[in-house]
């Protein structure tokens, strides 16, 4: 799709250059614009930043007709039109919390027979809803003037996404009341599971594909575990490495974006939160401040994010543990747009991922952009997945410290890791110093401690008596009388509790999470998954772990 001359060759070339002002194409770009002309439905996986925006803008602008374009965010339809507007392209968008006499303009305007509009946009909510809408749209179709349908942030479609909206399921309408109008679906999500929901529940059983790396080189990884200096880190990280720059620091809860905030300010940041509780015209005022610099650095939950256009954001660090893979993958995603180089650091807690798993199971995770969006229905099975994919990052980030680029790349496995992967994948840069080693003993009798104490304690607990504590709990409980009371004092320091977080993920280990105060506050107690322990005692599973040398 690259090679060859079309028509529009000459015209792409051109307009590329003097409307957008953009020198050439990227990666992708003019093979998908070229595929999308010539008539063929086109699923699009490009990385966030990657500049999916143009593939549908500059055909729209060749084509004769109305490009429709449905987006999930209202945000991110204006800051689209704001551009195109910018660049004298005529654009509107219909969304249902407009005056209804403004709708009506529109409306008339697609009605006429030279239309000035080149785009209109629409949420979801409002293809599923409006039947007017489904009406003006076949007398486009009919006068030949319905040049291509988009769907952008095509993986809200799929179950398996981390943003599922119910809306954009009904989508599949759009190919069969218009099978001839070329359909191009756009997505940053790369999950095979997902690409196969999209395509079927569109319609797009012969779409053409096109996947890119996903890999981001000007992207630099980190895991840090997280202590309670950690804001302090945090401070000293910026002032050393990102001093004045602009940067997104992912919070788990409300409280926790504003408190992040809070302390930022005090050592001297021109910071501010972010997330879903906050009024509308307060969000937009930060957006604001934060795309005219104003603000350095937000404080936010996921309700950040999709629709950030700012190509300078220098670092983003994850406060807490992000909910998915993919999640993580987008919200890095939003560092560096620029191709400058740009640090993802993320802290790590055991704590936090108690407090993910149960946020996760009362629905209450800020769970994405759109705040309305997951109906009480689906909190089930979204925690469900978000809960797999919170393990899954957690086993294979962190525990068991694979390449976080290959991770994030979706490749399962790198085998080899070149020079360029270790400088910046700090876990690449660890797993040279690390050593294998089997636990299967050390696993074998933290899981006969937890027994032994009752099921009735704390991680913290099993793992103060398995290094041999006498404090006043431990007596208080005579655990310092039980056979495997010390039984792990010769360990290096760090390797039972690392034993014991990847008993848990791999789910031998269950935390029973008890009770949450005010201040999203959890406490849990191990329980012994017997099906899962039998295959530890009974020979067929053995442990290896990769522990740093230091540990
Ligand atoms: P995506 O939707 O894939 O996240 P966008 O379409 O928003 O990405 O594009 C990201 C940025 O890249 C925008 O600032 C856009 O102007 C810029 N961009 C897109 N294509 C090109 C190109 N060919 N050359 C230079 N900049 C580009």
């Amino acid at each position: 799709w690259s090679s060859r001359d079309f028509p529009w060759t000459k015209k792409l070339e051109a307009d590329n250059k003097k409307v957008f002002g953009n020198p050439s194409f990227r990666p992708n770009q003019r093979e998908v614009i070229n595929a999308t002309m010539s008539g063929c439905d086109v699923f699009v996986l490009m990385p966030t930043g990657g500049g999916k925006s143009l593939t549908y803008q500059l055909p729209a602008l060749i084509c004769p007709g109305i490009t429709l374009v449905i987006s999930p965010l209202v945000s991110l339809i204006q800051d689209q039109i704001m551009h195109l507007l910018q660049v004298n392209i005529p654009a509107a968008y219909l969304s249902s919390n407009m005056e209804w006499t403004e709708q009506q303009e529109i409306l008339r305007e697609l009605n006429s027979d030279v239309c000035k509009y080149k785009f209109l946009y629409v949420t979801p909510e409002k293809v599923a809803k409006s039947d007017v809408l489904l009406r003006h749209l076949e007398s486009l179709h009919t006068r030949e003037s319905l040049a291509r349908i988009v769907i952008d942030e095509a993986h809200c479609v799929s179950q398996w996404g981390h943003d599922f909206r119910p809306d954009y399921q009904g989508l599949g309408i759009l190919k069969q009341k218009f099978p001839t109008v070329p359909v191009l679906a756009l997505t940053a999500t790369a999950t095979m599971s997902v690409k196969e929901d999209v395509v079927q529940a569109l319609g797009l059983a012969n779409c053409i594909i096109f996947r890119q790396s996903f890999n981001r080189p000007n992207l630099r990884y980190s895991v840090i575990p997280k202590t309670k200096k950690c804001l302090e880190d945090i401070d000293n990280f910026i002032k050393k490495f990102h001093f004045d720059q602009c940067g997104i620091i992912y919070c788990l809860s409300r409280m926790d974006c504003e408190r992040v905030a809070e302390k930022l300010q005090e050592y001297g940041h021109k910071a501010a939160f972010y997330h879903g509780s906050m009024e509308g015209a307060q969000r937009a005022n930060i957006q604001k401040q934060w795309s005219k610099d104003e603000i350095n650095i937000i404080c936010a939950t996921v309700a950040f994010g999709m629709g950030i256009n700012k190509p300078d954001v220098r670092f983003v660090i994850h406060h807490s543990l992000p909910k998915s893979i993919e999640g993580y993958h987008q919200e890095c995603g939003r560092a560096g747009r620029d191709g400058l180089p740009s640090s993802c650091v993320l802290y790590y807690s055991y704590s936090d991922y108690i407090r993910v798993k149960h946020m996760i199971s009362q629905g209450t995770v800020d769970q994405n952009s759109f705040g309305s969006g997951y109906g009480r229905s689906n909190v089930a099975t979204s925690g469900r997945i978000l809960e797999t994919n919170v393990e899954n990052l957690l086993r294979m980030a962190w525990i068991v410290l694979k390449c976080l680029r290959s991770l994030l790349c979706n490749v399962s496995m790198l085998k080899s890791f070149n020079t360029f992967f270790r400088k910046t994948c700090d876990n690449c840069s660890k797993i040279q110093k690390c050593i294998e080693k089997d636990v299967t003993e050390v696993a074998k009798q933290l899981v006969e401690l937890v027994k032994m104490t009752g099921q009735k304690f704390s991680s913290a607990h099993v793992l103060e008596v398995y290094r041999g504590s006498l404090s006043q709990y431990v007596k208080k409980h005579r655990h310092e009388s039980l056979r495997l009371h010390g039984a792990g004092k010769h360990l290096a320091k760090g390797e039972a509790s690392r034993v014991l977080r990847h008993l848990v993920t791999e789910d031998i280990l269950v935390e029973d999470v008890k009770k949450s105060d005010l201040y999203g506050s959890v406490s849990s107690v191990l329980k012994v998954n017997e099906s899962k322990a039998y295959n530890l005692f009974s020979g067929a599973q053995t442990m290896r772990l990769r522990l740093p040398s230091s540990v």
